[in-house]
């Protein structure tokens, strides 16, 4: 095919055998949050340039490498969203959706884009389920946050494959003192800084802290602690948030390292990181942003929100085979007619069905065909059952039903029992 006719580098479309994994995870994440009293709002997937900017920070790898950004007819400066939560905060003041100080807890999903190297687990159009919080300050609703991932994991049945990792980067005060004394460290050794994190040194120092490079990691073993920088307030906020976690019986591990790579994140940020998919290990990662939304032109609002990339948590189910066998059988029921006028009684019978039975999952052959040909797809459906309707049929008003999974022997139903019949066989969703 030639080039122009296939997708993006990076831009996946999503098979039809892979949409049942997806409606399943998105369907499970769904009805928890909906049970946790978040509320799902939905953003434009294109935002003025200036948003980003502003939002993540101008010398971060989003902003200064990863965006798609391009002009509109207008000669507007507009780029595909890299991320939730900027956009998020902008509908939220559009609308005044946090004025009065009112609390909002918020969720979204839907396609991101970064012009990232794709890999496994690293794409340039990707999918995201975000959380933000507004107004609510204290550690209870970080601990929540940390809580109902804990709670889908358990669900998903990956609660062992994954890790909690968690840090506080304190006040934008305290953090301004930790960035200081770091710069100051780290000034003093440069000729032992990788490239990257000597331009970091400059930009965004504390990006420095989560360096691969073995010669760049050998010099942070003395280099000034972020926790002894912490102001009182980050600290209780911290001890708070780690009291509610072990009474939730919540494993973690504390990763002073850890920093993210957005600008705008103070106090609580964490991770949940796994083994089991080679460099691409976070699947979920967020943290607190008190001062974004006054950045941004809002009143002081505070925020605290996480993004979990869909791509790499259905990578996981699959890797840990914990796909339900059950999700990718999408038919109940599958019904045979031969010739004309069975295929009319067929077609009034299904509508009727559908009326009484309004889960019912009952695919109508289409197309004719034999008997075998009819059966092949019956079978191939993956329905659970098959309604055979040829003249012998029509002649004493019954349909045959045939188990197709070794549920019994066929059986003649009259037209009027059908449904009955049908809900005794079929557990309805
Ligand atoms: P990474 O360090 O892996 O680049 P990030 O810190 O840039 O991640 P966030 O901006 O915090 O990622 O996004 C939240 C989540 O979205 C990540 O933890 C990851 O699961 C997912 N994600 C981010 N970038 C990509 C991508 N290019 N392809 C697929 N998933 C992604
Ligand atoms: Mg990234």
């Amino acid at each position: 095919m030639s080039k122009s006719l296939q997708a993006i580098r990076g831009m996946n479309d999503i098979l039809p055998e892979q949409t049942p994994l997806w409606r399943y995870f998105e369907g499970a994440v769904a009805r928890l949050l909906d049970n946790y009293g978040y509320k799902q709002i939905r953003m434009p997937i294109v935002e003025f340039t200036e948003l980003f900017k502003r939002s993540i920070g101008e010398v971060t790898d989003i902003v200064e490498k990863e965006m798609y950004t391009f002009e509109d007819r207008n000669g507007d400066s507009l780029t595909l969203r890299p991320e939730g939560t900027a956009a998020c905060v902008r509908a939220v003041l559009e609308h005044g959706l946090t004025g009065g100080g009112q609390p909002q807890k918020l969720w979204y999903i839907g396609p991101m884009f970064r012009h990232e190297r794709p890999q496994k687990g690293r794409y340039r159009q990707f999918h995201q389920i975000g959380l933000e919080v507004f107004n609510l300050d204290g550690p209870d609703i970080d601990a929540e946050l940390i809580v109902l991932t804990w709670r889908l994991w358990g669900m998903l049945g990956i609660r062992d494959a994954v890790k909690l990792e968690l840090n506080s980067l304190g006040t934008s005060e305290s953090r301004g003192r930790y960035r200081e004394a770091l710069v100051e460290f780290l000034s003093g050794h440069l000729d032992k800084l990788d490239e990257d994190s000597q331009r970091r040194l400059k930009t965004n120092p504390l990006r420095v802290l989560d360096t691969k490079n073995a010669e760049t990691q050998a010099v942070l073993v003395d280099a000034p602690k972020m926790a002894d920088y912490l102001d009182d307030e980050s600290r209780i906020h911290f001890e708070g948030l780690k009291a509610r976690l072990d009474a939730a019986g919540i494993p973690y591990v504390i990763n002073p390292k850890l920093v993210r790579g957005l600008d705008y994140y103070s106090k609580t940020v964490f991770e949940w990181v796994t083994d089991k998919l080679g460099a691409q290990g976070t699947v979920c990662a967020g943290g607190r942003y008190d001062g974004l939304v006054e950045q941004m032109g809002g009143k002081p609002t505070t925020g605290v929100g996480f993004a979990m990339g869909i791509e790499r948590l259905i990578l996981l189910l699959e890797t840990l085979e914990q796909v339900p066998e059950e999700i990718s059988r999408q038919v109940d029921v599958y019904f045979c007619a031969f010739g004309e006028a069975a295929e009319l009684v067929a077609l009034a019978l299904s509508e009727k069905l559908r009326d009484q039975l309004p889960n019912l999952r009952l695919q109508v052959n289409a197309g004719a065909g034999s008997f075998k040909s009819q059966f092949k797809k019956a079978d191939k459906s993956g329905a659970l059952y098959a309604l055979i309707l040829g003249d012998d049929e029509l002649a004493h008003q019954v349909v045959s039903f045939k188990p197709l999974r070794g549920q019994g022997e066929q059986q003649s139903i009259a037209f009027d029992a059908l449904a009955a019949h049908l809900a005794t066989c079929i557990v309805q969703g």
